[in-house]
């Protein structure tokens, strides 16, 4: 068995959605990890990057991708390019992703990448994506791969479509939690899921 085959199995055992599986099938996850871990290319783990910065686990970008309930019509913001891997995924369930990253090193490799991967419909931006991106707003889906404070959410939450969801990793007493937001009829509804591990949202001071 294949790595990549390998590693399908056991995201498997905890993803039930087979849009999402089959995208992070199609992905080639080694254009997107360091030169020196291509070998790893395909362990369930994160994994360092340029600017200090991590490439998601596979298992958590599949649970992100699982819990936005992507249609192959929507558009998505995604904040926190780092590797460009999660934009990968997210770029084969939905139209088109927005993709904001405040290194600009990391943005021009992940451009890199998503071009050797052949994946067209993904633009990317430097700068912060704290403030969302009101030019391109509403949103049908929005992803936070960076950890965030609570108060965070609200402005990014204001450019979701009605219906739209959001799903981030919300800095709490010490440990972090996925959140998932709905844009209900009613407003704002918010579920709070698993614990997780992201490198935190810097947003300029
Ligand atoms: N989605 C990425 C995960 C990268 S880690 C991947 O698949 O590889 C989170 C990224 O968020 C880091 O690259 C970090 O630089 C970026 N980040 C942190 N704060 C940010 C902000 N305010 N706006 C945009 N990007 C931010």
């Amino acid at each position: 068995m294949s790595a990549r085959e390998a590693l399908l199995r056991e995201l498997r055992a905890v993803i039930a959605d087979p849009r999402v599986l089959d995208a992070i099938g199609r992905v080639p996850r080694e254009h997107f990890v360091s030169g020196g871990d291509r070998r790893s290319a395909y362990a369930n783990r994160a994994l360092p990057i340029a600017c200090g910065q991590t490439i998601s686990q596979p298992l958590v970008v599949g649970r992100m991708c699982e819990l936005l309930e992507l249609r192959d019509t929507d558009r998505v913001l995604e904040v926190g390019t780092g590797s460009g891997y999660h934009a990968a995924v997210l770029a084969q369930l939905a139209r088109h992703v927005w993709t904001i990253e405040t290194h600009a090193e990391l943005s021009r490799s992940a451009a890199a990448a998503l071009g050797i991967a052949g994946i067209e419909n993904v633009t990317l931006l430097v700068g912060d994506g704290s403030a969302g991106l009101p030019d391109e707003a509403p949103f049908d889906a929005i992803c936070v791969t960076a950890a965030a404070p609570p108060d965070a959410l609200p402005p990014l939450e204001a450019q979701l479509a009605p219906g739209g969801r959001l799903v981030a990793p919300v800095a709490g007493d010490g440990a972090e939690r996925l959140v998932r937001s709905r844009l209900a009829s009613s407003g704002v509804v918010r579920d709070e899921l698993e614990p997780v591990r992201f490198v935190p949202l810097v947003r300029p001071g």
